[in-house]
């Protein structure tokens, strides 16, 4: 579902939001469509568990555990950070994955640092037994296949496409089906020399270009700027946006707008990836820095 933004702009730019945060309650954005091929091959495998890995607040890992209690697929997390184990009733989201079942594996971040490695890989077919690997961030060439249902056919009709990246899966997806004429911008949420050889293994054309000015330091780095913009965007719009991913994309297009990056009359269009159940967790961090909240929609 697209949504024009109540803003007015310069030169006769408009912006409009895709709101695949819609899609699913929990099964939000981007994971969604990064599950669905991967689930219907787990099921055609006749997997009956399905491993993947993900950090504390991970989005994936909230996606994954719903998308495994709705299709009856066993889960289980491999989740970076010894020290959470005993601490899940204070995190909402390893608390909502176990609320859908999800299995908990929780290794340090030095072990964590291999999870593309077999034999460390291995080691969880000896504990659990056989599954089917869906790597961290959700990431693989059936993911990709997935993100390519993002646009639709009436989208041709905007001059650039905007999206957060992490993995660069998703972005991915929509430069495959982005038509010829239109731009494709991925703003990443992380600082990763190594992400524009990764979307090229998977992208077939070229109009695309990352721009890496809006990480705000990191990965879920945020600063006191970056909150004020999203809890002002919801103000306006009514639109909720994640602090680690969709929040840094818009407020990246629109300090470009207010640069003169797009030319007059730019139909930009943005993907909400989702990310919103990140929120809460975010919230608990951000008030142990003594820095502001990010408003929950309707409150
Ligand atoms: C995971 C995620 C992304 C990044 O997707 P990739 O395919 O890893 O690039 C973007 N936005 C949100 C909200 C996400 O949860």
């Amino acid at each position: 579902m697209n949504e024009l933004i109540p803003i007015k702009f310069p030169r006769n730019i408009t912006l409009t939001i895709k709101r695949e945060d819609l899609l699913h309650p929990h099964i939000s954005g981007n994971k969604f469509r990064k599950l669905k091929y991967n689930i219907l091959e787990a099921q055609q495998q006749n997997a009956t568990q399905l491993l993947t890995f993900g950090g504390a607040y991970s989005n994936h890992i909230a996606a994954t555990a719903a998308a495994g209690k709705k299709y009856g697929i066993k889960t289980i997390g491999v989740i970076r950070g010894e020290e959470l184990k005993g601490k899940i009733d204070n995190n909402p989201t390893l608390r909502f994955a176990q609320s859908c079942g999800m299995e908990f594996h929780f290794v340090t971040r030095t072990a964590y640092r291999d999870k593309t490695s077999p034999e460390f890989i291995n080691t969880f077919t000896t504990i659990f037994g056989d599954f089917y690997l869906v790597p961290e961030g959700g990431t693989n060439a059936l993911a990709v296949k997935g993100c390519e249902e993002i646009l639709t056919e009436t989208d041709a009709e905007f001059t650039h496409i905007a999206c957060a990246v992490g993995t660069g899966g998703t972005i991915s997806g929509i430069i495959n089906t982005a038509q010829l004429h239109q731009q494709v911008l991925g703003f990443p949420a992380l600082k990763n020399a190594g992400l524009s050889a990764d979307i090229a293994k998977f992208a077939q054309q070229d109009n695309w270009a990352l721009i890496e000015d809006y990480h705000f330091g990191g990965y879920a780095k945020v600063n006191a700027e970056l909150i004020g913009f999203i809890n002002d965007f919801l103000d306006t719009t009514g639109i909720p946006l994640d602090p680690v991913y969709t929040g840094k994309m818009v407020f990246g297009v629109i300090d470009l707008i207010n640069k003169n990056y797009f030319p007059d009359n730019a139909a930009i269009l943005l993907i909400h990836t989702g990310g919103l159940q990140g929120i809460s967790g975010m919230n608990k961090e951000l008030c142990r820095k003594k820095l502001p909240q990010i408003k929950i929609q309707n409150t």
